[in-house]
């Protein structure tokens, strides 16, 4: 295996495109600060059309040979990327944390995830179907699961190493190509799984990286040379994506949007995994992810004591700088995120919620400019207020009583969204009934937020369409082609001529 090496240079020619780290100039210019400490990290300019479908032309090309090799020989390879990762996590994590803000002990989690995904799509199974339709044994037909071409991706910045990973893996593993979009937000980590992806093996041309704003997103959406867009990021620009992707020529479109989601503890629950449940589906990542139940719905019998012992929890929380291990909660994303969650916080009081704990600016010793939000939690939440029906995407718990089992299933599944919902039960068939009655994508009963490799993500309503992750995502990156066969060697006329007698 070739030796890797994280790049030095990671705050310059951020674009790689055709194997090569590239500096594109467009009038386009795009800022990425350092969330930590609020300060530049690094500027870079948005590729414009022409960028984009150079890049897309040069996928196309390469695509044919990668299509043409082996499914065992890209397996290697994927394998060699996720030994990479693996003998690489340090240095991607540091650099995950730059980008993004998290505690670096998440940072680590979400890097080695990202081996574990390349592992499982390394072995993924591209076999068709042999389909005996006919009583004749000369008479078959099969079908062929065939990459789709060039695969465009856009993502979002929360998990940016990971979205690309979801995207990336089983894409190149149905032996696409890709050309994938970050975030401005959080560009950086994209580039080195991609010049570690070239080192594990990937030919160039396969993975491209086109970094830039929603001028970028949108070429991508309209190339005619992409044959599917897969799209991670909020509801509204979702639906742009749909639109865009439909305009020129039509292509199939994942849809990973955001969510407002519940998580219902039972009277029976466990209170400890219950608060560390709630606490799980709020406070990772600053509560910047997608799949957050920040409406805790408990039952009015232990709310008391389930507030109590969640805002003790929380308040053991450390609040600091991410690149220090006992870190529990890093910086927001930007100065502009962290205010628009806090404006959520204090509408909600103005509003008449009651505040239980946080929801404060924090300075932080020696990062003063950083983005320092302390974990909040909110109880007398009403449906009239703006927190109960919208994606606040920050660390805010609401803690909503309830009497009964039908009220807690009408208020979790009384949102637009629905990409995941959670149960706190001892009772078996109340968690497998719930299960089945929240409409969600991801149900999790008594734990949260977990995700796998193995096991489809994505989300009902307005969370989107198609998943990522397991079987899904090679049907959502591949297509199925169907081949009737005749090996008989004779044909009948379907148009000979029927005499008047026959008839
Ligand atoms: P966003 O919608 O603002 O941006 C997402 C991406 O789209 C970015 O790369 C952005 O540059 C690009 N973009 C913006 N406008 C575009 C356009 N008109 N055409 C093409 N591309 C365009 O979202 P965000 O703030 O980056 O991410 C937060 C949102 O993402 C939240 O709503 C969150 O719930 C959602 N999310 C969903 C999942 C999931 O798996 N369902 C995962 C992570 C985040």
């Amino acid at each position: 295996m070739k030796k890797f090496a994280i790049p030095q240079d990671l705050t310059k020619a951020l674009h790689f495109i055709g194997g090569s780290r590239l500096n594109l100039l467009s009038p386009h210019k795009f800022m990425v600060m350092e969330p930590r400490n609020g300060s530049h990290l690094t500027e870079c300019c948005s590729a414009e059309r022409s960028q984009v479908e150079e890049a897309v032309l040069i996928s196309r090309k390469a695509q044919k040979f990668w299509a043409a090799m082996p499914w065992l020989e890209r397996g290697h390879i994927l394998r060699r990327a996720a030994e990479l990762i693996r003998s690489h996590v340090n240095e991607i994590s540091l650099w995950e944390v730059r980008d993004n803000g998290k505690p670096i002990r998440e940072a680590k989690a979400d890097v080695l995830s990202c081996a574990e995904t390349f592992e499982y799509f390394s072995g993924v199974d591209l076999s068709g179907q042999h389909i005996p339709y006919s009583d004749q044994d000369s008479r078959f037909a099969y079908t062929r699961r065939e990459p789709l071409g060039v695969v465009g991706a856009v993502g979002a910045w929360n998990y940016p190493i990971q979205t690309a990973t979801w995207k990336i893996a089983p894409a190149i593993a149905c032996g696409n190509a890709i050309v994938y979009k970050p975030s401005p937000l959080a560009p950086i980590s994209a580039v080195i799984l991609a010049q570690l992806l070239q080192c594990a093996g990937v030919p160039n041309g396969i993975v491209n990286i086109v970094q830039g704003e929603a001028i970028t997103g949108t070429a991508i959406c309209e190339s005619t040379g992409i044959n599917k867009v897969s799209f991670t990021g909020s509801s509204s620009t979702g639906k742009k994506i749909v639109e865009t992707c439909a305009k020129i020529h039509v292509k199939p479109v994942t849809l990973e949007l955001g969510g407002k989601s519940s998580c219902i503890i039972f009277e029976d629950a466990d209170m400890e995994m219950a608060v560390n449940g709630a606490m799980m589906a709020n406070f990772f990542s600053q509560g910047q992810v997608c799949s957050n139940a920040s409406k805790i719905l408990v039952h009015s019998s232990i709310f008391d004591e389930f507030t109590k012992k969640v805002a003790e929890s929380t308040a053991q929380l450390v609040i600091g700088d991410p690149l220090n291990e006992a870190t529990h909660v890093g910086a927001s994303i930007s100065n502009e995120h962290m205010k628009k969650v806090k404006g959520y916080i204090d509408g909600a009081i103005k509003q008449g919620a009651k505040l239980i704990y946080g929801g404060e600016p924090v300075s932080v010793e020696g990062l003063e400019s950083g983005f320092y939000l302390s974990p909040c939690i909110l109880s007398g939440v009403t449906r009239g207020m703006t927190v109960y029906h919208e994606e606040i995407f920050g660390s805010v718990m609401l803690i909503i009583p309830f009497e009964s089992d039908e009220e807690a299933l009408k208020m979790a599944n009384d949102t637009e969204f629905g990409l995941a919902a959670g149960v706190f039960t001892n009772d078996l068939s109340r968690a497998h009934s719930f299960a089945a009655m929240l409409e969600a994508g991801t149900v999790y009963i008594n734990t949260f937020n977990d995700v796998s490799p193995l096991v489809p993500f994505g989300g009902f309503k307005q969370s989107g369409f198609g998943r990522e992750n397991g079987r899904s995502a090679i049907e959502a990156y591949s297509q199925i082609k169907s081949v009737f066969v005749n090996t008989s060697k004779r044909l009948e006329n379907a148009f000979q001529v029927i005499s008047a007698g026959e008839l």
